[in-house]
């Protein structure tokens, strides 16, 4: 029976340009949700960009501009940056949407009735110059782990979360005025209530994460969760829908990690589906969440403390994909370093399918990995150009090769590739999106090293017969390197099975059942050598 499965990518904020480290982590969402929709399972793969919080009222703070014309000007950003990179979300939406409002206020509002939000009065950062209250990430101090400047929310550096006790300490961050204390009204999330549960669980699916995902999940299970205050005092973000809190919002980590179901709703109503087979326990369902290590306990934890909080029989996340870091020439990317480029420059450089390939090839699985042109190129030229394009090239326009003729395949060959798509597939589901790749280009190699053993040139003088096998051996394969990039490269295989009158990619060995015209066809060499600039 096919499966239930939802994807979903994090939700970029919407407050600055996103980088290629930011695509290098949000592509291992798209290659599960393109491999589980060739094998047949039904695909929910969705995001948005994260419209609220503080990170866009600073900026707009900058700019002198309002946080809504801040969030939308990233948020179409992120949609055309989405398309360009050919991502093939069923639905990338925003926080910031009447849908995703009113569905977020309504999972809140079972959560306080269920009685896991409560109110407290406590004492809060509140800056006397400024006349308000404090966010975390408004407050500025020096990290009680590391010792370096960070802002309240979570420390760049160390990624340590301040407590409310160091934050006493900090200073506001328009004003540079050492803040005071003053007594609040709070909403808080009775996070430690469901420690006993997300332990259990995390022990049940742990095995398919990657490390970081485990270690930083365990750190915190470790340090014991502690209640976290679901309402700030800002007048930008979704309502809480409890009376007496009219004036404040809630936290973006509630609003936005919420988003992936409101998104499965959206797209359900809008489909005729039923959104409770992808959330519900017991309808064959499975689900990943995508993003970078920072991001982690969002998903392992908080996530899953939402959906117990319903308590109306959700199924927990599955499976975390956190990547590690992609540098730049060795830095952090950095916009106001200008260190590294932004995923569109990128884009307006590079072809497409070419930057996907590298950034999975060279991908920051397990450890942080490096970005630069040079190695680009080097991928570009030596892997794609050379063994993959040069593959086709010479095969489809063999000179003088009008049509690709049913004729014998190489046993060995046939062999070779019904093997690799079960290698490959098992790489994609270990999350071993660098091994998959390697694994394709093994199949590349051995393609050309049967085409050269072979020698189609003196085939076509000598034997006929011969060389229409080792054509048509070879056109096969292509056919079928064109499913198994299918995850990686969707335009390129785009291509090559307009070349083959291939209809739909599926994951399954497919050959070629009948002759081939090649004369009117359009055939352009897949990769085009590039020079560093
Ligand atoms: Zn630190
Ligand atoms: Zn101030």
């Amino acid at each position: 029976m096919n499966r239930n499965i939802v994807i979903g990518n994090a939700w970029p904020y919407a407050n600055s340009s996103l980088h290629l480290g930011h695509v290098a982590g949000l592509i291992s969402g798209d290659i599960l949700a393109r491999y589980f929709r060739l094998t047949g399972d039904n695909v929910m793969f969705v995001s948005g960009s994260d419209c609220h919080g503080t990170p866009i009222t600073e900026r707009a703070r900058k700019e002198g501009k309002n946080p809504k014309e801040i969030a939308e000007f990233y948020d179409s950003e992120f949609r055309n940056l989405f398309k360009r990179f050919n991502f093939s979300y069923d639905l990338f939406s925003s926080t910031d949407t009447d849908y995703h409002k009113e569905k977020v206020k309504i999972l809140f509002r079972k959560l306080y009735d269920n009685g896991y939000i409560y109110e407290k009065i406590e004492p809060q950062c509140f800056c006397e110059k400024c006349n308000k209250f404090l966010a975390d990430r408004e407050i500025i101090l020096k990290c009680p782990e590391c010792g370096e400047e960070t802002k309240g929310d979570q420390c760049d550096n160390c990624l340590h979360v301040p407590t409310a006790k160091e934050l006493v300490n900090g200073t506001c961050i328009v004003c540079g005025t050492k803040t005071v204390q003053k007594n609040n009204k709070i909403l808080y999330l009775n996070l430690p209530i469901f420690q006993n549960k997300i332990e259990e669980h995390t022990e049940k699916v742990e095995k398919e994460w990657r490390i970081n995902a485990r270690n930083e999940t365990h750190k915190y299970l470790k340090q014991g969760l502690v209640e976290r205050a679901v309402t700030r005092d800002i007048n930008w973000g979704v309502e809480i829908p409890v009376e007496g809190y009219e004036d404040k919002r809630m936290y973006v980590w509630i609003d936005a990690v919420l988003g992936y179901l409101t998104d499965t709703m959206k797209v359900c109503e809008d489909r005729g589906l039923n959104w409770e087979d992808f959330w519900k326990e017991g309808h064959n369902n499975k689900i990943y969440m995508c993003h970078g290590k920072d991001n982690i306990v969002f998903h392992s934890i908080i996530l899953n403390a939402l959906l117990l909080g319903q308590e109306e029989n959700y199924h927990l996340v599955d499976t975390i994909v956190s990547t590690e870091y992609l540098n730049y020439n060795d830095q952090k990317f950095s916009k106001s370093k200008k260190i590294g480029i932004t995923a569109l420059e990128a884009l307006d450089l590079y072809p497409v399918d070419s930057l996907r390939y590298h950034l999975v090839s060279n991908g920051p699985e397990k450890k942080d990995t490096n970005f630069t042109p040079e190695d680009f190129v080097a991928t570009h030229n030596g892997e794609l150009l050379n063994k993959f394009g040069n593959l086709v090239n010479r095969t489809l326009k063999f000179k003088g090769l009008e049509k690709i003729e049913a004729a014998e395949i190489d046993r060995d060959i046939k062999e070779k590739i019904e093997h690799t798509y079960d290698e490959v597939g098992n790489s994609i589901e270990k999350l071993e999106f660098r091994e998959a790749v390697s694994k394709i280009i093994d199949l590349v190699e051995i393609a050309n090293k049967y085409y050269d053993t072979q020698e189609p040139w003196k085939q076509k003088k000598e034997n006929e017969i011969e060389f229409k096998n080792t054509i048509f051996t070879c056109s096969n394969i292509i056919a079928n390197l064109s499913n198994l990039f299918e995850p990686i490269m969707p335009g390129t295989c785009q291509k090559i099975r307009e070349f083959l009158d291939l209809s739909e990619p599926s994951w399954k060995p497919t050959y070629l059942a009948k002759e081939i015209d090649l004369k009117d066809k359009n055939i352009e060499p897949l990769f085009e050598r590039l020079k560093l600039e």
